[in-house]
């Protein structure tokens, strides 16, 4: 018979020992499971490995209660009795406690019937064997892995399988089809063709899932190193179009009179894997993934100047906001920096060229703050496979770069604050707030973004008068 091996070195912080001591106090059997041992095993270091999850042959509840009254500073235990569990926050340790249990599913409902378990009924009730693996905190086997599911084989072989059949896994929690994409993601392992079999048959279960879960999962997704991963693999088992249907919708390549459009799909994840090597910023991905969402409703074939996308940019944008609304993503500045960032998604394309002063400074006063991000995404969306061409763009953008940064030396146009106040127009011309103050107020703004003067006080004030004059308004 193979011997169990033996992970002491995983348990090796003090808190295990703690837990240990706890369970032996109350005489029960207790095992580290899921994400710790997984990723203990992977030589994973993510930042929040923190996660520690105890099984327990008995009353999470209880086990929790005895830990704390070890634990230095004695912390308190959050209790959720609805789902027999516990958490305790120490030393840099979020600890969740739970009795084993068995668990039987309903069809409407990813709430399961729950009764008390030994360990392997709670490993069978995991997601995937990768995720059963358990190490034994009790006194006479520390440390010991118990994979009952050869959970150490598929770790190895970098497959995503799960415990019982696939068709009843998924079916019973639909969750767990994102779950398998996201870890094959992040991971980047493979899932398993049965697993990936069900999961197409079980696709439409996915409407029993939370919205907010789902983005969850999604955003998971979009953190992971490579992306395009996650929504390839979306894509093939046909759980996309549920999702995100705009995504979908930028499939295929159309042809007519020898012309034809690149497939928008495959570029846009192109774009999101090359966003994904210079930021972490979760939003600039999300801009990433619907820059081009606005490319769908918007294609028309001309005869002169072939396929058009006109104004996706615009459509795109209003699409941003229908999209995190059905989502129940937040509808706040983070929605309003994707919508911001798909809007002027082409617009230092179109400004590359020809970098003239003026062109730069309405792009700094449209973007704002932003313009730095707008910069990542444009040079993350050159997916030209034309090494000639694909120097010439990035090269274009270090010169938009350059000007970038001279021009709001000069100029500061960044955060615009008119030079002259409506106030003070009101003041100099003894008049109440009317339309006159917005046109003076807004031929100031667009002499300086045109480079006509200066963006200060005294030249401000200077084509005030004549502008003034013009529109028949006399100093008071
Ligand atoms: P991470 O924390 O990186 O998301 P994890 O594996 O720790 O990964 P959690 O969501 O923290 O994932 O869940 C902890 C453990 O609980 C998992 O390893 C798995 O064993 C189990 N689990 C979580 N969600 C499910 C689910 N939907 N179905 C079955 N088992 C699950
Ligand atoms: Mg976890």
């Amino acid at each position: 018979m193979q011997q169990t091996p033996v992970y002491t070195q995983a348990l090796s912080d003090p808190v295990f020992r703690i837990i240990a001591k706890a369970s032996q106090n109350l005489n029960v059997s207790s095992y580290v499971i899921g994400g710790y041992v997984r990723d203990y095993l992977l030589e994973r270091n993510t930042s929040k490995e923190m996660d520690i999850d105890v099984v327990v042959i008995g009353s999470g509840i209880e086990l929790a209660k005895e830990v704390a009254k070890l634990l230095p500073g004695k912390p308190k235990v959050s209790i959720f009795k609805n789902f027999g569990t516990a958490m305790i926050k120490s030393s840099g340790w979020e600890l969740e406690f739970v009795g084993a249990r068995k668990e039987s599913y309903q069809k409407d409902s990813r709430k399961p019937a729950v009764e008390e378990g030994t360990l392997k009924d709670d490993q069978n009730r995991r997601d995937f064997t990768i995720n059963a693996l358990a190490l034994s905190l009790s006194e006479k086997d520390f440390g010991s892995l118990l994979d009952p599911f050869n959970g150490i084989e598929d770790l190895n072989a970098k497959l995503i399988r799960t415990p019982l059949d696939p068709d009843i896994t998924y079916s019973d929690d639909p969750l767990r089809m994102l779950r398998a994409i996201r870890f094959a993601t992040q991971l980047n392992f493979k899932i398993e063709k049965e697993s990936l079999e069900a999961i197409k048959r079980n696709k439409n279960r996915i409407k029993i899932i939370s919205k907010e879960r789902i983005v969850t999962e999604l955003n998971k997704i979009l953190l992971a190193q490579k992306p395009s991963i996650g929504f390839a693999l979306l894509l093939k088992v046909g759980l996309l179009d549920y999702i995100l249907p705009e995504l979908t919708a930028l499939q295929g390549v159309d042809e007519k009179d020898g012309q034809r459009h690149k497939d928008n799909f495959w570029h846009t994840l192109e774009v999101v894997d090359n966003i994904a090597e210079t930021t972490d910023n979760l939003w600039l991905r999300w801009a990433a993934l619907l820059h081009d969402i606005g490319k769908a409703p918007t294609k028309r074939f001309d005869k002169d100047t072939g396929w058009t996308f006109h104004s996706h940019e615009f459509v795109g944008s209003k699409m941003v906001y229908k999209l995190f609304k059905r989502l129940r993503m937040p509808l706040n500045d983070k929605m309003k920096l994707v919508q911001k960032l798909v809007l002027l998604s082409s617009r230092p394309i179109a400004i590359s060229n020809d970098v003239t002063d003026s062109a730069v400074r309405r792009l700094i006063f449209d973007a704002g703050d932003s313009i730095e991000d707008l910069m990542l995404l444009c040079e993350a969306d050159i997916t030209t496979k034309n090494p000639r061409k694909f120097r010439t763009y990035h090269n274009n953008f270090k010169r938009v770069r350059k000007k970038i940064k001279e021009v709001e030396e000069r100029d500061h146009v960044r955060n615009f604050q008119p030079p002259v106040s409506g106030e003070e127009i009101m003041h100099f011309y003894g008049i109440g707030p009317s339309r006159e103050v917005g046109i003076i107020k807004e031929a100031i703004k667009e002499a300086i973004l045109e480079g006509v003067i200066p963006n200060e006080k005294d030249a401000a004030m200077e084509f005030m008068q004549t502008k003034g004059a013009e529109i028949g308004l006399t100093p008071a």
